[in-house]
């Protein structure tokens, strides 16, 4: 994608999340009682209903579990192609993010495809996107 952006406005609940990557990580709140990690951030877990939370750096490898390409040129400033990813971190089976996925021809994009996370700052936001990052050989 070129052009501008639509910023998120991140509040008290997500802020932790759109300024981690100033220090390059990817940050994500997790469960101090049943440990489970989960994304968009509330104010309760999901899982169990504690209130103990807290953010966690994760390391920001994903692989891509859905994709769409936008031809559509929504807005005057913005021109296409590009892909809007939900990737699945992989330190958690169904813990899924919407991102857009950069430096990959969306002809060459594929379900399960091994991605990283990288980021886009403007203003004070850090906007996590992906590229393609084929995982390491074992
Ligand atoms: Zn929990």
């Amino acid at each position: 994608m070129t052009g501008a952006r639509t910023l998120p406005a991140p509040d008290e609940l997500s802020r932790p999340f759109w300024t981690a990557g100033e220090l390059g990580v990817l940050r994500i709140q997790r469960c101090g009682e049943c440990r489970r990690f989960q994304h968009p951030p509330l104010v309760r877990c999901r899982a169990c209903g504690s209130d103990d939370l807290t953010w966690e750096e994760v390391s920001g490898r994903a692989t891509v579990y859905s994709f769409t390409v936008n031809h559509q040129q929504w807005h005057p400033d913005v021109t296409g192609p590009y892909t809007v990813a939900i990737v699945e971190l992989d330190e958690q089976p169904g813990l899924l993010l919407t991102s857009e996925l950069v430096d990959v021809e969306p002809d060459d994009v594929r379900i399960g495809m091994a991605v990283a996370v990288e980021f886009l700052q403007v203003d004070d936001v850090w906007l996590p996107l992906f590229h393609h990052a084929p995982a390491p050989s074992p």
